[in-house]
């Protein structure tokens, strides 16, 4: 990347704080002028005297254009997600303002570097529950119909493969997990594990090993990741504690 010119690099900060971030992605940062995201994020952020750029956690698209304007100024722009920046994140959203208004920012290098997701961090807690096939479903209906996330459950179901879901619940959605799990009860046998992993890494940290008959919608918020097993997947007690992995292979003769 050329030192004297702007660009905009597009990075998350891992699913909490600089622990969780990469060397690659924190030599990023420092070289940055400008730091552009959601607040929740950018206070993960040691400061280090860039300017700092904080939106709400809406209007992808308008802060997307806003760091590449910012970028085509000649400033070096980081532009900060949580977790992963390709999963449920900001990069989607650049590319989609470089699709539609390219012209305009054709110049300017974009790169976007990877970091740890939630289902990355929720799993290794949990033990290796997405060992084998899995699916990942964001079951926010704030940018996609409700019904292809049902339809995109039962065929995950179908399929048997593990299912992480992300964005479960909120304030304004508080019934869809519900429904989710409803539909992938009628698919999957009642003692399928359930995990929810909920602000991992965080202080308030907080990993239930569940069932799918037993598991709490409202257990979960907004900060939690859910993941439910496949047929395979199976619960390994060791010293009291519980952990649940699902097997590399797949038993012969099921199809
Ligand atoms: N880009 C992010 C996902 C953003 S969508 C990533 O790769 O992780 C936001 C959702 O991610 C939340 O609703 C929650 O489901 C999940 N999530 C983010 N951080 C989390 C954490 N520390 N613990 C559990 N789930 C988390």
């Amino acid at each position: 990347m050329r030192e004297a010119e702007g660009w905009l690099a597009v990075i998350g900060t891992g699913p909490a704080g600089p622990g969780w971030m990469t060397p690659e992605t924190t030599d990023i940062v420092a070289e940055a002028t400008d730091l552009v995201g959601y607040v929740t994020y950018l206070d993960r952020l040691p400061d280090g005297g860039q300017r700092r750029h904080p939106s709400d956690n809406r209007e992808e698209l308008e802060r997307a254009r806003q760091a590449l304007e910012l970028a085509a100024e000649g400033r070096r722009v980081v532009m900060v997600s949580g977790g992963d920046p390709g999963v449920f994140a900001m990069a989607a959203a650049v590319y989609e303002a470089l699709d539609t208004d390219g012209e305009r920012w054709r110049d300017v290098p974009v790169r976007v570097a990877p970091s740890v997701s939630a289902m990355q961090a929720v799993a290794a807690r949990a033990g290796a529950p997405l060992g084998n096939d899995f699916c990942v479903v964001s079951l926010s209906d704030n940018l996609k119909p409700w019904e292809l996330i049902l339809k995109r459950l039962r065929l995950a179901a179908e399929g048997d493969f593990a299912l992480a879901l992300y964005n479960p619940t909120s304030r304004a959605r508080p019934w869809q997990l519900g429904e989710a799990l409803a539909t992938l009860r009628e698919h999957r046998a009642g003692d399928t594990p359930v995990i929810l992993g909920m602000a991992v890494g965080r202080e308030n940290e907080r990993v239930t090993i569940t069932t799918l008959d037993e598991v709490d919608p409202s257990a979960a918020d907004m900060r939690t990741l859910v993941i439910v097993g496949a047929s395979t997947t199976r619960v390994v007690e060791r010293g009291g504690e519980r952990r649940v992995y699902t097997p590399r292979t797949y038993p012969a003769g099921e199809e």
